[in-house]
């Protein structure tokens, strides 16, 4: 991925513990390095092509002093939000957050933190079998669209499935959309259970009813297992319901523990 980069950039802020750094303040510098693609740019010439680095050094400034923080982490955090939020060709940043006279005892030449942030690619399985189905899954969409921190891709046709798991109920409506977003796995779940508790889903019976459940299937080629998320979802390579419309928006996408590609399991279980 080409870069852009903005070294030692100069800020005079007030971050820091302590009420004399509150008051006093003292300088800051911040190197950023933007991940973004720089080839249409170098072909036309053309700025609107590119990032205004002025613009991203100007707006690091304002996020600096705007507000006072304790930590150089949170204003880190701050800036490098903000890039990523503000210029849609910037995919990720590493920010670091130098603080040369950080209140240290001791000799020293320089403290800083670096982050890395960006916008990662998950897919999200949509499903409902209460109520007005096709309204929760676009509430559910909508819900998305509405956040921030999250630029919804593309969004699959709803299929009407039989129910899962042997709980006798109303057939289901499911569908899958592929998202961008800022969030870590387990922000992106906080977030999905609150669209699903805003559609009055409750947790009755396993595999039962619900009016809305939003599930993660993919997040970037992470493989995790916690007690609160697994990731990609335990079983989605064995329900249709999931593969149909992953196949629709994403065919080439593989699974990253088997290899095999959202069509390849789709075909695989009709041959079983
Ligand atoms: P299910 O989706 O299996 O029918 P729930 O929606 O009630 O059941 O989810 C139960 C729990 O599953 C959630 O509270 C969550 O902590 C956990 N979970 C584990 N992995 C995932 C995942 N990839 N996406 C969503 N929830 C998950
Ligand atoms: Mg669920």
């Amino acid at each position: 991925m080409d870069q852009i980069k903005i070294e030692n950039l100069e800020i005079y802020a007030y971050h820091g513990v302590f009420a004399e750094e509150k008051e006093k303040g003292q300088l800051f510098y911040i190197n950023a390095t933007l991940d973004t693609d720089l080839r249409r740019a170098g072909q036309t010439d053309d700025l609107s092509a590119s990032t205004h680095y002025g613009e991203v050094a100007l707006l690091l400034q304002k996020k600096m002093t705007e507000q006072s923080y304790d930590l150089i982490e949170k204003a880190a955090e701050v800036c490098a939000e903000a890039v990523l939020l503000q210029f849609p060709l910037v995919h990720g940043i590493t920010l670091e957050l130098r603080k040369p006279d950080a209140p240290i005892p001791l000799p020293f030449e320089s403290v800083s933190v670096v982050i890395h942030r960006g916008w990662k690619k998950a897919y999200i399985a949509l499903g409902s079998n209460m109520g007005d189905s096709r309204g929760h899954l676009d509430g559910a969409v909508e819900a998305m669209k509405a956040d921030k921190h999250i630029r919804v891709r593309k969004v699959s046709d709803y299929i009407v499935t039989k129910p899962y798991g042997g709980v006798e109920q109303e057939d289901f409506l499911n569908g899958a959309v592929a998202v961008e977003t800022l969030y870590s796995p387990e922000e992106l779940l906080d977030k999905l259970h609150e669209i699903e508790a805003s559609h009055d889903r409750q947790r009755l019976v396993h595999w039962g009813p619900r009016t809305l459940d939003l599930d993660i299937l993919l997040y970037e080629d992470l493989v995790m297992d916690t007690s609160d998320l697994t990731i990609p979802h335990r079983d989605m390579h064995n329900r249709d319901f999931v593969l149909k419309p992953m196949v629709q928006i994403a065919p080439y996408v593989k699974h990253p523990l088997s290899g095999r590609t959202m069509e390849q399991m789709l075909e695989q279980n009709k041959m079983e």
